[in-house]
């Protein structure tokens, strides 16, 4: 399916490519054809420590928290051109990674681009001139300035493993922030491409470092006493655990983590309308998305109808070669979420929910690759593990509900709170109930992230938030001066 191949022995520290001290590799499979195409050094401690020490010295040593948040905008304007530019080689890294389907891939660049642009425009928030004068005495007045917190460590996940950086890496860099990011060893390759970007765009050496690593080493960047903060993209078992480690230091933490969101049917919905958003929605690249509405809930009333529009839109959908055009399912990203996901199709039957479509087996005609059959499963009530469990793959439970306050009890009754969607011809009254769902985010008959909007977890979805000013105040710490007119 991909002609592509790359080994590589390097790490991008300190503005060049650089031989890992390691010696130790990670291989990258391609999910969709089990094939190895390309492997990556795991960066061991040393390699750590010299990155670290890389975007330590790009800090203060080359002035990039000290140029202005203005100067900074023009190199990330510089690097989102450079960046988008690389589009299609970009798209065909990750799908060659994880399987995401290439029209979604296919927006990786344009997307991360857009982020940096974004924040770059937001230079001014940065260097506010923000002046709070004594109520007591008109003389004295405090500057209250936002000052980058430093070197900081970007961990990623391989669902969307380029936007997941930018996230992170736009609102840093505006900030005055420096970083070393750790992709996750999935998808070790696709970010090559933002650091060819950079030396084009001309970035200060040491300002964006990359290191290559496995799980094991990194806590030596975690707790490396020159990182300054650690933002987090992945699982709440993971997270919870650098949070402990993030503790122990006092160093703050972003977290962004898993879910289980709830998608409401009201009695009034268009289930035409809904059927076509279900893809979307629910099942955003192949199930992989933190966000989707994995649980949807349908009123007694109208629940065959419901589960008959979740199965129907399942099974018109296309899966199979990630990278033709009309594909909307790959394969799970890896071996072991594939695992992950055929065992939940599993436990599904044993816990007695009925298989609507899909079910246990490989789909027809992909007997190579990490395919596990789009499934729908009805009769589900909320507590059986399937709808509790985040399963991150083309599964999706039906589960009736008597009345609103019912649907929104029961889309509360979870140890998750990102995202979720509600389905209603009247949006006045969706707003209401959505107010109601304990979660980040809530949309109204679609959901689309804003990056001029905050997006964050509740509960075991996580700590703080990403997109939008707020996205910056995670970089920046407060300093109050105190002086004279
Ligand atoms: P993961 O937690 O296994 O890995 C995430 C990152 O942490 C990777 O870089 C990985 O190498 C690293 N890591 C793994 N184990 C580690 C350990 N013991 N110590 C230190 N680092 C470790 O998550 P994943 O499987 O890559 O991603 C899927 C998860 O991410 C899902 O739970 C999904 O919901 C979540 N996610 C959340 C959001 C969000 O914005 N809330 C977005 C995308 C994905």
């Amino acid at each position: 399916m991909t002609a592509l191949e790359m080994y590589t022995d390097d790490l991008f520290i300190g503005g060049e490519w650089v031989k890992s001290n390691s010696g130790v590799y990670v291989d990258v499979t391609d999910p969709a054809t089990e094939q190895v195409w390309g492997r990556v050094p795991a960066a061991d401690e040393a390699d750590i420590n010299k990155a670290v020490a890389a975007a330590k010295n790009a800090f203060r040593g080359k002035g990039w928290s000290d140029i202005g948040a203005a100067a900074r905008a023009v190199f990330i304007n510089r690097l989102a051109d450079e960046f988008e530019a690389r589009s299609e080689q970009l798209s065909a890294i990750i799908t060659s990674e994880n399987g995401t389907p290439i029209t979604e891939s296919g927006q990786a660049a344009k997307h991360g681009a857009g982020l940096l642009r974004y924040y770059a425009s937001l230079a001014d928030f940065v260097d506010a001139d923000d002046r709070r004068p004594y109520p007591s005495n008109p003389q004295q007045y405090t500057q209250v300035v936002r000052m980058p917190r430093g070197v900081c460590a970007l961990i990623a996940p391989w669902n969307y493993p380029v936007a997941l950086v930018m996230i992170k890496l736009a609102p840093a860099l505006i900030a005055g922030c420096t970083v070393v990011i750790k992709p996750a060893s999935e998808t070790p390759l696709d970010l090559r491409v933002l650091m060819d970007a950079a030396q084009a765009a001309g970035i200060p050496a040491g300002v964006i470092n990359l290191v290559t690593a496995t799980r094991h080493t990194i806590g030596a960047l975690v707790e490396h006493p020159d990182v300054a903060k650690v933002a987090f993209t992945g699982s709440t078992e993971v997270g919870r655990m650098l949070a402990e480690q993030c503790g122990r230091f006092l160093k703050p933490v972003t977290l962004e983590l898993g879910g289980k969101s709830a998608s409401i049917v009201l009695e009034d919905a268009d289930l035409g309308y809904f059927e076509s958003m279900i893809n979307k929605t629910c099942l955003r690249n192949t199930g992989q998305t933190c966000y989707n509405s994995t649980r949807i809930l349908a009123p007694r009333s109208r629940y065959d109808e419901v589960v008959d529009a979740v199965a129907s839109a399942v099974r018109g959908a296309k899966q199979g070669n990630p990278f033709e055009t009309d594909t909307v399912y790959g394969p799970s990203a890896s071996k072991k979420q594939f695992a992950t996901v055929t065992d939940y199709i599993r436990i599904g039957q044993e816990e007695g929910a009925s298989v609507a479509t899909g079910g246990s087996g490989r789909p027809d005609g992909l007997d190579v690759g990490y395919f596990a059959k789009p499934t729908v499963f009805a009769n589900v009530n909320n507590q059986m593990r399937v709808a509790r469990e985040e399963i991150f793959g083309p599964v999706l439970v039906v589960i009736p509900y008597e009345n609103e306050d019912d649907a929104v009890a029961i889309a509360n009754d979870s140890d998750y709170g990102l995202g979720g969607t509600i389905y209603s011809a009247d949006v006045n009254h969706a707003e209401e109930l959505a107010r109601r769902v304990e979660s980040g985010s809530t949309g109204i008959n679609f959901f689309q992230n804003n990056q001029a909007a905050p997006f964050g977890g509740w509960k075991d979805s996580g700590i703080g938030m990403e997109y939008g000013p707020e996205g910056i105040s995670a970089y920046t710490r407060l300093k109050s001066i105190h002086r004279t007119v």
